[in-house]
């Protein structure tokens, strides 16, 4: 399991890594401030994300729902 942090709002989400037997490219932006968290293109894919720990929204400082 790997994990990934937003750079925007600080949520943190876990994700697994796989490979594909073809290439794929697309992005996860982040549920809580949709910021790009990852983006890939290439055969190697994040996948199966899971929110771990909300993160904060900057306009009003109250965590995400
Ligand atoms: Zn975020």
């Amino acid at each position: 399991m790997k994990k990934l942090t937003c750079s925007i709002c600080g949520a943190i989400y876990s994700y697994e890594e796989e490979h594909l037997i073809y290439r794929d490219k697309d992005e996860k932006n982040c549920e809580c401030c949709g910021n790009t968290l990852i983006s890939w293109n290439g055969s190697k894919i994040p996948t199966h994300f899971k929110l771990i720990k909300d993160g904060v929204k900057k306009s009003n400082d109250s965590f995400c729902e």
